[in-house]
């Protein structure tokens, strides 16, 4: 089980410390894989600040070259090097606003790996693709273009980008019959079994429901993971799920 927290463009220096007051009053569970991904400017800082707890800390994307002329970009190697051990790659911000393609997710996936860090793999359809029936079909071919050729510890998060920050989910069956297409398709290509994690819209309210989809096998939360009480909560849930499901 796997609670993830994209962080994206909020909370600076005096916020985190806030925020990591209260992670080190809490009992973690050696249950749950957690990782934070923090702007980038605070990895370091994060990762200093809560080294003795078992929480991991991600980049929220990485360059698909391991290093050269590339100004204001950050080489996967030197988030290995600064204590990262997961990479986002693919998030819809990223391919949205800053115009990444499939084949550039797919090297940087491919880089991330070379560099020994753990991939969290983003996929989602629009809107309009999900309303015409056409979800299905646009997650596999953004698998298949994205997937990198050699992988072990790469994980695929399923957003629509409907629903990322929006407050809309898709339905139970939704998330289940794409998760369940994205394992098969995974395993088809690479003949290994991936787990699949659900994003876009996750908080205190609904995190009890999403995490009872087969299928789902953790959760990336944006909005709701800002707050060190809700995702904390968030985090509880999925250990109370893992306690009455065994
Ligand atoms: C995200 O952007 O990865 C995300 C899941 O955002 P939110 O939880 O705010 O919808």
């Amino acid at each position: 089980m796997f609670v993830a927290a994209n962080w994206k463009m909020n909370l600076d220096k005096k916020s985190i410390l806030e925020f990591t007051k209260s992670l080190h009053k809490f009992k973690f569970s050696n249950q749950i894989n957690t990782c934070i991904f923090p702007p980038m400017t605070y990895i370091d800082y994060l990762h200093n600040l809560i080294n003795n707890l078992p929480i991991s800390v991600g980049g929220q994307n990485c360059h698909y070259k391991s290093s050269g002329a590339f100004t204001g970009e950050v080489s996967a190697n030197f988030l290995k090097d600064t204590g990262c051990e997961y990479v986002l790659v693919g998030h819809s911000e990223r391919r949205i606003m800053n115009y990444e393609n499939n084949d550039e997710i797919k090297s940087r996936a491919q880089t991330a790996i070379n560099s020994n860090l753990k991939v969290i793999l983003c996929v989602g359809e629009k809107l309009t693709d999900r309303e015409e029936g056409k979800a299905l079909e646009y997650i596999e071919k953004q698998i298949n273009d994205c997937l990198p050729n050699n992988f072990k510890d790469l994980f695929i998060a399923y957003e629509p980008i409907w629903s990322i920050g929006t407050g809309k989910i898709p339905s139970a069956f939704e998330i289940q019959e794409m998760h369940s297409h994205i394992k098969k398709i995974v395993f088809r290509i690479s003949n290994k079994y991936i787990n699949v994690l659900y994003g876009g819209s996750v908080n205190t309210e609904n995190i009890k429901e999403i995490l009872k989809i087969t299928n789902v096998d953790g959760v990336l939360v944006g909005g709701a993971s800002l707050k060190a009480k809700d995702f904390l909560a968030i985090y509880s849930a999925a250990v109370k799920h893992l306690d009455t499901s065994s």
